[in-house]
């Protein structure tokens, strides 16, 4: 089996390809401008502010979003099916409520809107909505306190209560802000749901490695291929390592979120066991894009016949001698434009660009060796993956 250097277990990354673009799931957020996140500093941009959070200290199962009146329109996130109208209009309930079931690849979600305007529920159990359909209006119904003066009761602040419950068990948590037994797990944080359904949390993929454990929600552990070399990928000292016997292979990680776009990413190295010429590469990889001579695209750290810097790219690996034994790695996709860049003196030095397709890929974190005759005792460590931009969609 004829095994590139570098690409000796890109074989084995198909298999685990498993993330989904949901970028074009068409959701908007409930309030306000349809397509801008509601912040929690101010009404701009979305003309809506989260005055209540979720999961706050008194656990909020929702967000509350107000912008100081009554009447604003409240839209279906996303397309479903109304499965709840309800008028719960006690003193500690949700008032007028619409429950909308959403299914999803991943599963089924419901959307919660609450204390709705008298009169202004325009849909009934059964309707298809679309994403951005008016549903009803913003005011304060049943059990409402914030900013303002609500002209309705005279005392309480016109919002909505927005909540994104992911059971199929609906019980009394759904429908009655008085069930002090529905547990915070059957609720997400609704503009997080958003957000991910919007591509637009990058910063998602971000990694400190400071927990001292590899995040399995961000994280694939690779893993090499049958007869390679051992590899133990651990986090430890605020980092994650990854060290190799003797042999073919190589192991790391592989992100389980999916950047597309034109992207800017970084990562930390450091190459805390490195014997002289060991043929091991390790990489900040985007190894979906495709292998070109270098291997699996993305940028190396390499040491042959030289110590190296290498950006594989289509039909090209622009080479860097150093003697760099940590530093700060780069990559940047500009259309089909890939560019590696090294940190150098506070500066960011090109090691070069080539062609790659403009497709979504994982990234990979990753040590590896090409040929059988690698010796063991290499040691690579990754920290401090940032997404500095472009658009991630996570599973
Ligand atoms: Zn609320």
């Amino acid at each position: 089996m004829a095994l590139g250097r570098s690409t000796y277990w890109f074989g084995f990354l198909l298999p685990l390809v498993i993330g989904r673009d949901s970028a074009a799931q068409g959701f908007v957020y409930p309030v306000g401008n349809p397509n801008a996140q509601p912040n929690r500093n101010g009404l701009q941009p979305n003309g809506f502010v989260i005055f209540r959070d979720f999961n706050d200290d008194t656990n909020h199962s929702a967000v509350d979003l107000a912008n100081g009146s009554e009447g604003g329109e409240v839209r279906a996130i996303g397309p479903g099916t109304v499965v709840i109208v309800e008028a719960l209009l006690g003193e500690k309930q949700y008032g007028n409520v619409i429950l909308i079931r959403h299914n999803l690849p991943e599963g089924t979600y419901y959307s919660l809107y609450a204390h709705l305007q008298m009169g202004s529920v325009i849909v009934s159990v059964g309707e298809t909505v679309a994403a951005g359909q008016r549903i009803a209006a913003v005011d304060c119904t049943g059990r409402t306190s914030g900013v303002n003066l609500c002209a309705s009761n005279g005392r309480t602040g016109p919002h909505l209560h927005f909540g994104i419950r992911r059971t199929q068990d609906l019980g009394c948590g759904t429908i009655s802000a008085r069930c002090t037994w529905d547990s915070m797990d059957n609720w997400v944080d609704p503009i997080r749901f958003i957000e991910d359904r919007r591509g637009l949390t990058a910063t998602r993929m971000n990694d400190d490695f400071n927990s001292n454990q590899i995040n399995l929600s961000k994280w694939f552990i690779l893993s090499p291929p049958p007869g390679g070399a051992s590899v133990n990928v651990v986090a430890t000292g605020q980092r994650t390592e990854v060290s190799m016997g003797p042999g073919f292979g190589g192991g790391g990680l592989y992100s389980r979120c999916l950047l597309s776009g034109n992207f800017d990413i970084q990562v930390d190295f450091a190459l805390p066991s490195w014997p002289v010429a060991n043929n091991h590469s390790l990489r900040l990889g985007v190894s979906d894009l495709g292998v070109g001579p270098g291997g699996g695209f993305g940028l190396n750290r390499s040491s042959f016949a030289i110590e190296r810097y290498s950006l594989s790219v289509a039909n090209a690996a622009p080479v860097t001698p150093t003697s760099n034994l940590s530093g700060k790695m780069r990559l940047v996709r500009n259309s089909t434009v890939l560019s590696g860049f090294v940190l150098q003196s506070g500066v960011w030095v090109g090691i070069g660009s080539g062609n790659v397709p403009t497709g979504s890929t994982h990234v990979n974190l990753d040590l590896g060796a090409g040929g059988p005759n690698a010796p063991g005792g290499t040691r690579g460590a990754f920290d401090n993956f940032r997404v500095n931009s472009g658009t991630v969609n996570c599973p």
